[in-house]
């Protein structure tokens, strides 16, 4: 099957008046090889839909697949070990995810220590990402964009099977940005499936294909920009 499914998903968030119905019964799948862009107005449910894909939160109810494994079935600790091992999570203020006692190379390893990937890649990750003169640079001496861009290096170090941003290019420059799609394409096209939101015409551009959110619903799902999929992987294998 595809590296992650979702059907009838819905999340429910407590609130002052009541409840809030962020996600209303999202059917979706998110193929190994391909980017997906989750786009949508404010307040559609894009956060809530990666939230939840990415293991931040739990479901209110429906049913979310990651490869094989139905989520709603998963104790905390396997849970745990799916999250470090097979899901790569970058969040919307990437911040508070980075250890400030750490240079950007020590982060970028300590990922790839729990992933078991390569320490050896983590420098050719970074310089990929523009960030080779800033090795030994801690979090106060980067700046927004760096930060993002070194959250985006811990997350796709060592190339999960599912990897999932929020606005990933949102506070970048174009250079920068296309830095960020680009390493996220390399990602797609090593088997991970690639789901980020995003309100830029040029994700969308850079994506294979666009899922609309309205409501907390998918409104419409369509081929995007990106290469034709002819070259993707159609078992789609985690
Ligand atoms: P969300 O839909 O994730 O809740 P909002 O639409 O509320 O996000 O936008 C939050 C803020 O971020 C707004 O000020 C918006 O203009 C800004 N923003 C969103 N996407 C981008 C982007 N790609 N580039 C620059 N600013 C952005
Ligand atoms: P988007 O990212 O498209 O802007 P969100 O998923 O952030 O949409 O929001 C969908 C709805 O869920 C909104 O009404 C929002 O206020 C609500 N919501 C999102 N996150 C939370 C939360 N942590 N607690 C309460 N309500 C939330």
């Amino acid at each position: 099957g595809p590296a992650a499914r979702c059907a009838r998903l819905v999340k429910i968030y407590p609130s002052a008046t009541g409840e809030t119905h962020a996600l209303r019964g999202i059917e979706a799948t998110f193929p190994a090889g391909a980017l997906t862009a989750v786009t949508g107005p404010s307040g559609s449910g894009k956060s809530s839909l990666l939230s939840v894909l990415a293991l931040r939160e739990r479901q209110s109810g429906g049913e979310l697949w990651i490869g094989p494994r139905a989520v709603s079935a998963l104790g905390a600790r396997a849970l745990r070990d799916l999250r470090r091992r097979d899901v790569a999570s970058v969040a919307q203020r990437p911040t508070h995810s980075l250890f400030d006692h750490l240079t950007a190379l020590e982060q970028v390893e300590q990922s790839a220590r729990l992933r078991g990937a390569d320490l050896a890649d983590c420098r050719t990750l970074l310089d990929r990402l523009g960030l080779a003169n800033r090795l030994r640079a801690r979090n106060r001496e980067l700046s927004g964009g760096e930060q993002q861009r070194l959250a985006v290096a811990a997350a796709v170090i060592g190339v999960p099977g599912l990897i999932v941003a929020d606005e990933p290019t949102a506070e970048l420059d174009d250079e920068s940005s296309q830095l960020v799609l680009e390493e996220l394409r390399r990602c797609a096209s090593l088997g991970a499936a690639v789901v980020f939101a995003t309100h830029d015409h040029r994700g969308v551009v850079a994506a294979d294909r666009e899922l609309h959110l309205r409501y907390g619903v998918v409104s419409t799902e369509s081929d995007a920009g990106g290469p034709a999929t002819a070259s993707i992987d159609s078992t789609g294998r985690l």
